[in-house]
């Protein structure tokens, strides 16, 4: 996938989708900085890559935080002297509950989590792929920031994960001249922790929601993160890439 010492920070690395990515990027060659709140886990995803040949460092923090978002940057920078690509994915559920019954505070932390961190992730990563003379940045979307495809309470997440389409168009077309691309990743449902791994109810619901009817595991996510991440995807960019065993199209 021609990620061989290429440096790229992922965020959302201690669980799920992104602990799938950083572990297939650190087999692919990729030099990883691993980001997310919990320590532990985040060291123990760097060990399990490390024990595999893979080289990556970690950085816990929030991605709510501005400070954050340049950190992992300079991260990048000081020890492995530069940043190619990005793969921001730390995000949250929050409250399932229809808008009638949702708090602000629910509203404002979703948003924060999930599309005011892309917005703070892109500012600080654009400037080093600048000086770098090329990028990849992808943002993890969902299905649900395109269609609903039937889940109740979704809000203020799919509000959050459709505003990243848009940013993430935005940022394609305003950076391509400086040979940044810029995409949206939109799982379906996928086996993790948010995706109600190991409660047998919510995954036969989610399942049965998409036609493959089963839900995504997380290295078929991974699998399409690093194609966005290669130079495989060189002509992609602007794109909302959905791998969501058809729960889109048979809703639009
Ligand atoms: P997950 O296993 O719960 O992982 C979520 C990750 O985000 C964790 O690593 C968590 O780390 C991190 N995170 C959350 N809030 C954060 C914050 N404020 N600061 C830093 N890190 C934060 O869920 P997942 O399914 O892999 O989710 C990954 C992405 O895929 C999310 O953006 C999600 O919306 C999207 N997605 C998931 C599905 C699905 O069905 N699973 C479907 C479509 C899209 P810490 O707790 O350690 O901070």
């Amino acid at each position: 996938m021609d990620l061989k010492n290429r440096t790229i920070i992922i965020t959302g690395a201690s669980s799920g989708i992104g602990a799938a990515t950083a572990k297939s990027l650190g087999r692919a060659g990729a030099r990883l900085v691993l980001g997310a709140r919990r320590t532990e886990q985040l060291k123990e995803i760097a060990s399990q890559i490390c024990q595999q040949g893979g080289v990556a460092a970690v950085l816990p923090g929030d991605v709510e935080d501005e400070g954050y978002a340049e950190a992992l940057v300079k991260l990048a920078e000081n020890e492995f002297g530069g940043l190619d690509g990005a793969f921001n994915n730390a995000g949250m559920v929050g409250d399932m509950v229809p808008v009638t019954e949702m708090s602000l505070a629910n509203w404002h932390k979703t948003l924060a989590t999930n599309l005011t961190s892309a917005f703070l992730a892109a500012k600080a990563q654009i400037p080093a792929m600048m000086h770098r003379g090329k990028g990849s940045i992808v943002f993890t979307s969902s299905f649900v920031g395109y269609s609903n495809g039937g889940l109740p309470g979704m809000s203020a997440y799919a509000a959050s994960k459709a505003g990243l389409i848009g940013l993430v168009k935005s940022l394609a077309s305003d950076h391509a001249a400086s040979a940044i691309r810029v995409n949206a990743l939109l799982p379906g449902g996928t086996i993790t922790p948010m995706g109600g791994e190991g409660d047998a109810e919510i995954m036969a619901f989610v399942a049965n929601l998409h036609p493959v009817k089963r839900m995504a595991v997380a290295s078929e996510i991974a699998e399409a993160a690093l194609f966005l991440l290669s130079d495989r995807a060189s002509f992609v960019t602007g794109s909302a890439m959905l791998v969501d065993g058809g729960i889109s199209a048979r809703l639009i």
